[in-house]
């Protein structure tokens, strides 16, 4: 990762006759024009995660010129991601989302450079790897990630351009303290917690609705480079898909922010997963899925409630489970177990989380959540089990 210094005068970051003609659209607005392409070619914006926001988002920057966009991603393509991540085609299937994303965005526009890095964001090379772009487009799927990219933001004074999508919603900001408005942590100063954040996984979300956000990112970073019209900054967006609105709430920057305040406090990457997972007090129990297997062929009594929905149920079960969907438990509280171990299960472990938080306040005791869920049954235990 050496660091590229950008040379305005430098040759190379002429346009091209070809790159004239294929930005002519663009370059014949106003407000940008060839002054405006020219920086374009210069930025280098850096998308973390090649999924559902980050996949329209890279399009679009290849699109427009971007000169040098970076992907981070440590993920494969899986069959269940092509509906919203367009950066990936069905013969990508098992393979890395950054091989697939560089030539995707290749193809689109030769005349620019992509760089992936194969991992996973974290506080080891974060730092590092924001220093070396201008802006930040930031698509992760996970909390850990979105603190730490926000923080690395904050202490590099880089854009970092957010968006998230749960089911039909949306949202997307401009993050940064070192232009007058608010970091991640001013709105979210502590996570939620862990058992209350549904993943895509979880909740299901319509493609469509992160191609929309992504592409407004992709919106703010062309903005942002060329400096024209009114950024997010300042304004958190949010859409609703199913009545089509967008609404806005002011955001302010909080002078207490640990991070972007006036007294920072943390001045450097913490323990991201540490940080977002300290439940509220409840404390769930866990069990991996291969001692589950244990226990069942060791012929221990366990019994084993499925929260998920019925539908999902037909699709993939665990032997010898019963199914109370999550939202039906609290009528049907006299059919779970209260003397024997009791293992619940769903498809990631996130509903069963909560579902275990809600019995407790019951008066269950003997609870233990299935790690990972079926997802983690059928990786560690049983490969036949059906995917969805
Ligand atoms: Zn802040």
């Amino acid at each position: 990762m050496a660091k590229k210094t950008l040379d305005k005068n430098s040759f190379e970051l002429d346009l091209s006759t070809d790159e004239l003609l294929r930005y002519s659209r663009q370059i014949n607005l106003a407000q940008v024009g060839e002054e405006g392409q020219r920086r374009l070619k210069e930025a280098r914006v850096l998308c973390i995660g090649a999924g559902g926001l980050g996949s329209p988002a890279a399009l679009y920057l290849a699109a427009a010129g971007i000169g040098t966009i970076g992907i981070v991603d440590q993920d494969t393509v899986d069959l269940s991601n092509l509906h919203r991540q367009l950066l990936h085609g069905t013969n990508d299937v098992g393979h890395e989302k950054t091989d697939s994303a560089r030539a995707r965005l290749l193809a689109i526009n030769p005349t620019i450079a992509v760089e992936t890095y194969t991992t996973r964001l974290s506080a080891d090379n974060a730092v590092e790897l924001i220093r070396n772009y201008d802006i930040i487009v930031d698509g992760s799927d996970n909390l850990p990630t979105r603190y730490l990219s926000s923080d690395v933001c904050v202490w590099e004074r880089k854009p970092n351009i957010y968006g998230s999508v749960h089911q039909f919603e949306g949202q997307a900001s401009l993050f940064a303290p070192h232009l007058g408005g608010p970091c991640y942590r001013c709105l979210f100063p502590e996570p939620p917690p862990p058992e209350a954040i549904p993943s895509c996984a979880e909740a299901g979300v319509l493609g469509v609705v992160p191609g929309l956000i992504g592409i407004i990112q992709a919106l703010e970073a062309i903005k942002l480079i060329i400096g024209t019209g009114d950024n997010l900054l300042g304004r958190l967006l949010h859409v609703d898909a199913l009545t089509l609105r967008f609404r806005e709430f002011n955001i302010r920057r909080d002078p207490n922010c640990p991070v972007c305040g006036e007294s920072p406090v943390i001045t450097e990457p913490i323990n991201y997963e540490q940080f977002c997972n300290r439940s509220n007090g409840s404390k769930v129990r866990g069990i991996s899925a291969t001692q589950l297997h244990e226990m069942i062929s060791g012929g221990q009594k366990v019994a084993l409630v499925d929260v998920r929905e019925p539908f999902e149920f037909e699709i993939a079960r665990i032997p010898n489970s019963q199914l109370i969907p999550l939202g039906s438990i609290p009528e049907r509280l006299t059919e779970i177990p209260r003397t024997e171990t009791t293992v619940v299960m769903c498809k990631t472990g996130v509903r069963s989380a909560r579902a275990i938080a809600f019995l407790c306040g019951e008066g269950f005791e003997n609870l233990v959540n299935l790690e990972g869920g079926l997802d983690a049954w059928r990786e560690e235990v049983d490969p036949t089990l059906r995917k969805y």
